[in-house]
């Protein structure tokens, strides 16, 4: 397989060779350093040189040539070159930016001060150009690994987020009915359990609505199963605009089957919002010939509310809501059974 290249790649194929072109950047008032120095530099054509003769230039230099080394005088008028060196530290575009402090000074007080400033390396002036040279390629070579360090890092975190939004995405989808949008059958089942057991530490009521859509067979009969898909689509809507608080979980149980799960709500609520989707559903206007209850679509709702009792597991609740539901069938279609 033939290796290809990606310019965008943090990864270099050819790291050996060094390809990368070196930028010097040299601070220094004297024109006859900055002369010396260009000319020892100018036998390799891969580095590139800038001269700053004005310290409170540097700075703005700096961050528009995006020098990998910086050759820093010390002693500059009007400047300290040691506060400088701080400064480069400070700011974002220079901060990792290996510096190589340049002083006609011999002195371990002055060099250690250059080093406690920041400064990666310290040469007296005028240094020797193999040295000078030597001393550039390896605080360039470093600076250039560092700079694909953090580039591979930020790779590596930027595609981490992209996994973490993937697997909430994933995630929310395994808990949805892909045709209506609702929660679905598992994501209802983990719901009951989780609010079944804080409603038994809590105390506090649990409501469940169990939804039924009335002939809804004959309803796909006259009509299609496409037509009968949008109509199971909009009923869903509907309930999801009644079901209205934040914790409230409105789920598709199967087939033409809704449930809706009301914490803390008590039975008075729950037979109020019971109401206001039945309701809804049959202000939704659908046609609907062969209806027994009307001659549009219409849903029967089975309402429970029980603060949930230690003894008991959550699917009698569901088996409660499922008889009021039934005794809605009974009596009619179209209305809203109570469990007693
Ligand atoms: P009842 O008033 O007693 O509830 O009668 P019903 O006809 O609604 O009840 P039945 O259980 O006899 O029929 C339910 C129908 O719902 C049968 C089935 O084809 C239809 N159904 C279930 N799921 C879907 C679906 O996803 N899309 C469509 N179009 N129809 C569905
Ligand atoms: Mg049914
Ligand atoms: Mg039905």
């Amino acid at each position: 397989m033939e290796a290809s290249f990606d310019p965008d790649s943090p990864f270099d194929p050819d790291d050996n060779a060094d390809p990368a072109p070196i930028m010097v950047l040299l601070v220094d008032d004297q024109a006859i350093i900055g002369e010396a120095i260009r000319r020892a530099l100018a036998q390799d054509p891969d580095i590139h040189f800038q001269y700053c003769q004005h310290g409170e230039q540097a700075i703005a230099m700096a961050t528009d040539v995006a020098p990998t080394v910086i050759l820093q005088d010390l002693v500059m008028p009007g400047t300290d070159g040691l506060a400088l060196v701080r400064e480069y530290r400070t700011q974002p575009a220079t901060r990792d930016v290996p510096i190589i402090v340049m002083s006609t000074k011999e002195e371990a007080a002055i060099k250690s001060a250059a080093f406690a400033a920041g400064a990666n390396d310290y040469l007296v002036k005028l240094p020797d150009t193999v040295e000078l040279i030597a001393r550039i390629r390896y605080h360039s070579r470093s600076y250039r690994n560092l700079m694909q360090r953090n580039q591979v890092y930020r790779a590596l975190r930027a595609s981490q987020q992209k996994l973490l939004e993937i697997n909430r995405e994933l995630e929310r989808m395994t808990n949805l009915d892909g045709m209506t949008g609702l929660a679905n059958r598992r994501y209802f089942d983990e719901c009951m359990a989780t609010e079944w057991k804080r409603g038994q530490r809590a105390q506090s009521p649990l409501s469940l609505l169990m939804i039924d859509v009335d002939d809804f067979k004959s309803y796909n009969d006259t009509y299609g199963h496409v037509a009968g898909d949008e109509a199971l689509r909009s009923v869903a809507r509907a309930l999801r605009s009644c079901c209205a608080r934040p914790q409230d979980v409105a789920a598709r149980f199967g087939g033409e089957e809704f449930v809706a799960v009301l914490p803390s709500t008590s039975s008075g609520g729950a037979r109020l919002l019971a109401e206001k989707f039945r309701r809804t559903v049959e202000q939704l206007a659908i046609a609907h010939s062969r209806s027994s209850s009307g001659p549009v679509l219409t849903a029967s709702i089975g309402c429970s509310t029980t603060v949930p009792q230690l003894d008991k597991a959550f699917t009698w609740q569901i088996e409660r809501a499922d008889q009021a539901l039934y005794a809605a069938k009974h009596g009619g279609k179209n209305r809203v059974g109570i469990a007693d």
